[in-house]
């Protein structure tokens, strides 16, 4: 069904048009200023589908976005040269280097949580490696995906990026294209239907998935910075963040001390806009009630009220939580944070490793070995010490999951890397041909 979409998306590509710095820059500047325009239809599309205020969905889903299109202005060229590399001595006359060839017509699927710029800062990394596109943001969200196709829609022609609207049967007919890259951004579950689908076509594809994400708390702390902190990651859109603290663990001598810090820090930072209806709303009834279920696991010992006909949840801290209940068995991706303690580090430790690996790990300590404990003997995709969510916006940092958080990476040069294929070349010089590599026996790969 989508057949014509992808074949002139790869007859646009054909015609080689995408792929100059000019023309990169140029559709990067038009993304920006048609964002730029309709900043308020954005906001309140945001506003519409998950009860964002402006200031949170600004800085989470628009402001990112420009910082993501400005770092990619400021290097492009650079990461666009072909770059030399050197060559072994059985190679003697020739260059060698590397090319980052565009990946030619990519399919970008979006999740409902950050519905705007889960679907934009893909297209941003794949306009800047000089791809065509097709975006299909989720359907949870369906005021924003309608604007981000309007937007798209009057701003490229399909045959460079159109956004398709729709829901499961519509990512599947997608995915039965062979596109020439897929980008998924979505649950560990649906990650496994795109990677077989991607298997068909032996399509190339990054997996951005999820995963539940600790937040360890070790004895010597800081322990007021760290419960602000930890609420301030944890409760921002409603816990519906993919590198939300999923779980803390907390050092049992300092836990008693540590939850009073996380009650008033969360209940300054979230108890007035929870209680004036700003605060932002779950997605569906089913993830709702699938949330307000995981009170019973524990003692609700900040929060636990809930409004149905609003879909809300207020900030919550369930103590005495044990490992074995549902709350610990998925990633729980909403305003419940349940509260588990360690004796020892290397008891956190073994505890982290039985699990998947978590798409992101925090730790709040003061000594460098316990940081190099967990940050260098687990695996996870990415984290902060002493400090939760913020890679995420550093355009610097590679973002993507290990193990059964994901697949690849993006954001800045990563993103540039994820959407383009690197083609070695060796260009062998014709003054000469040495007889050497013309006789039967070894090849020798001594470096000049
Ligand atoms: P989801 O996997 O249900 O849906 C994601 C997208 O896939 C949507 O566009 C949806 O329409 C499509 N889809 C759903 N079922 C499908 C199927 N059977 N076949 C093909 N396509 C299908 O995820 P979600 O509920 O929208 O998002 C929440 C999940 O995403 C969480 O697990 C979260 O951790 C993860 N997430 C990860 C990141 C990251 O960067 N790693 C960011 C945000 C969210």
């Amino acid at each position: 069904m989508y057949q014509t979409l992808r074949t002139a998306q790869k007859q646009y590509f054909y015609s080689g048009i995408t792929r100059s710095l000019e023309f990169r820059l140029n559709q990067l500047d038009k993304l920006r200023k048609v964002i730029k325009q309709n900043e308020n239809r954005i906001l309140h599309a945001l506003k519409l589908d998950l009860n964002k205020s402006k200031e949170e969905a600004f800085t989470t889903e628009i402001g990112f976005l420009y910082a993501e299109i400005t770092h990619f202005e400021a290097s492009l060229k650079e990461w666009m040269s072909p770059q030399k590399v050197k060559s072994p001595a059985s190679h003697t006359g020739a260059k060698s280097y590397v090319i980052h060839e565009p990946r030619g017509s990519v399919l970008i699927i979006a999740p409902w949580n950050y519905p705007f710029q889960l679907a934009m800062a893909p297209l941003v990394g794949a306009m800047a490696a000089g791809n065509c596109a097709v975006v299909k943001p989720s359907e949870l969200t369906p005021h924003t995906s309608a604007v981000i196709a309007e937007l798209l829609g009057d701003t490229f022609s399909d045959d460079y990026i159109a956004v398709v609207e729709g829901a499961v049967e519509t990512s599947t007919e997608l995915l039965n294209e062979p596109f020439d890259y897929i980008f998924f951004t979505g649950s560990v579950g649906v990650g496994k239907v795109v990677m077989e689908a991607a298997a068909k076509h032996l399509t190339p594809h990054t997996l951005e998935l999820g995963g539940k994400s600790p937040a360890i708390v070790h004895h010597d702390a800081k322990l007021d910075l760290a419960a602000k902190r930890i609420a301030w990651g944890k409760f921002l859109n409603a816990g519906q963040t993919c590198i939300a603290p999923d779980y803390v663990l907390v050092d049992e001598q300092v836990k008693d001390e540590f939850l009073k810090k996380l009650e008033k820090h969360t209940n300054d930072l979230y108890k007035k806009p929870w209680k004036k209806g700003q605060y932002p709303r779950i997605v569906s009834d089913r993830h709702f009630d699938r949330l307000v279920k995981f009170l019973e696991d524990g003692r609700v010992l900040v929060g636990g009220q809930y409004k149905r006909d609003d879909l809300a949840l207020s900030p919550t801290v369930l103590d005495d939580v044990e490992w074995d209940s549902p709350i610990m068995q998925d990633e729980i991706f909403g305003p419940i944070l349940p509260i588990l303690t360690y004796s020892s580090t290397s008891e956190a430790q073994s505890l982290i490793r039985d699990r998947p690996n978590p798409l992101a790990l925090y730790v709040f300590t003061e000594s460098k070995e316990v940081e190099a404990q967990f940050v260098e003997e687990l695996s996870f995709g990415g984290g902060c010490v002493n400090d939760t969510i913020m890679h995420v916006a550093n355009p610097y940092l590679p973002f993507g999951g290990a193990g059964t958080s994901g697949i690849g990476a993006y954001h800045g040069y990563d993103s540039f890397l994820t959407f383009s294929h690197k083609k070695g070349m060796v260009k062998q010089s014709t003054a000469f041909d040495l007889p050497v590599r013309y006789k039967q026996g070894p090849i020798t790969h001594k470096l000049v």
